[in-house]
């Protein structure tokens, strides 16, 4: 993408100090979402090096995963399966508890959501510490899908998740715009 575009997207991007918490700085995608050339340049971008790959299902992590991940699963006609928070889901579901910065949390799939071997990319808006998406991740493969890769719009470097997500997983490819 060029310079223009990319500094475009950024502009609409919104930090917000210590959210939700003290010390935290939130990238809020709001503003990127609300503005249609940004929304529509942000899409095509993370589609777009997946066209002629054959990603079969986008898995797409609650909530802010669910806009990006439907968008970008339309256009590399794949399957959208969410990924969600504990008791959202309505029928049966696998289950993995994973560690945070402080405490855990929970996060389910339904059984048999994922074709068997479907090829399968994990979008989300924020790569952090790569501990959501890796457990995301992790439930695909338990459904039988194997992870060729993952999406993302903001990657926070500093807190090194593309490493986390390159060795525990079976070094699928990172990506964020
Ligand atoms: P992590 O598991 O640490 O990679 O955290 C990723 C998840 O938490 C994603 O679903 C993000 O939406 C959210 N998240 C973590 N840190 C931030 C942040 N600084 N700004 C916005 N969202 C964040």
């Amino acid at each position: 993408p060029g310079a223009h575009a990319l500094a475009y997207l950024q502009s609409k991007l919104r930090d917000v100090p210590d959210f939700p918490k003290p010390g935290i700085l939130f990238k809020d995608i709001t503003p990127l979402l609300a503005d249609p050339r940004a929304l529509h340049i942000t899409i095509d971008l993370l589609a777009e090096r997946f066209i002629g790959e054959r990603i079969d299902i986008v898995v797409g992590i609650e909530s802010r995963g669910f806009i990006f991940g439907g968008a970008v699963a339309t256009r590399l006609n794949a399957g959208f399966v969410p990924v969600r928070k504990l008791g959202k889901l309505p029928w049966k579901t696998d289950r993995l508890t994973y560690a945070l910065e402080y405490g855990e949390a929970e996060l389910e799939m339904h059984m048999d959501s994922i074709p068997k071997g479907a090829r399968v990319l994990v979008v989300d808006d924020v790569l952090a510490t790569g501990g959501t998406a890796s457990a995301a991740a992790e439930l695909a493969r338990r459904q039988g899908g194997t992870v060729e890769a993952f999406a993302f719009v903001v990657e926070l470097d500093f807190l090194a998740g593309r490493s986390r997500l390159d060795s525990e997983n079976t070094r699928p490819a990172v990506y964020s715009l």
